[in-house]
């Protein structure tokens, strides 16, 4: 959404008490996905410090994705604070990198909160804290039972050099 900051853009002290909900795109980050199937609520303000816009605000809500051990489809709780300082264009400095610059009397807000899940996200969700995990050999789901490769996994060359045990095991 678009947020119209041109009531606080030339008065020092003034500010915009922010609560509002953000819907966003599906987003793929690091390899992972994630799916904002509900909004996201922005709670917070930003106010003019006399020099730029202040935007400090919290992000709840939740969100859908996978699994980091077994990429079953997990849900999780979505809690970050955003503290951004944001000037216009023609005001700032063009290679000040503490700023997001937006042009005229508006500020995309998606993006800035997009950026800052983006950012903030251990990208690690688990379905659930014990999750056993993908078999690394057969790609079982191990929290449904155990696969048969089990615990006892044998690097492959090693395993003529366990037949040839086995069997003198077994012919004593
Ligand atoms: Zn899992
Ligand atoms: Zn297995």
């Amino acid at each position: 959404m678009l947020l119209d900051v041109s009531p606080i853009i030339k008065i020092q002290g003034a500010k915009i008490e922010l609560d509002e909900e953000i819907g966003l795109d599906s987003a793929e980050f690091l390899g992972e996905s994630y799916r904002f199937n509900e909004p996201l609520k922005i709670k917070g303000e930003i106010y003019n410090n006399g020099q730029s816009l202040t935007l400090n605000a919290r992000v709840t809500g939740r969100i859908k994705t996978e699994c980091a051990r077994c990429l079953a489809p997990t849900e999780a709780d979505v809690e970050l604070d955003i503290h951004e300082l944001l000037s216009r264009a023609e005001d700032a400095a063009a290679d000040d990198e503490d700023f997001i610059l937006f042009d005229g009397h508006e500020i995309e807000l998606d993006g800035i909160v997009a950026d800052n899940f983006l950012m903030n996200t251990s990208g690690k969700y688990l379905c659930r804290e014990d999750c056993a995990g993908l078999c690394p050999v057969c790609g079982k789901n191990l929290n449904e039972g155990e696969c048969g490769c089990g615990n006892d996994y044998i690097d492959p060359r090693w395993l003529a050099l366990k037949d040839i045990l086995d069997r003198e095991s077994g012919d004593e």
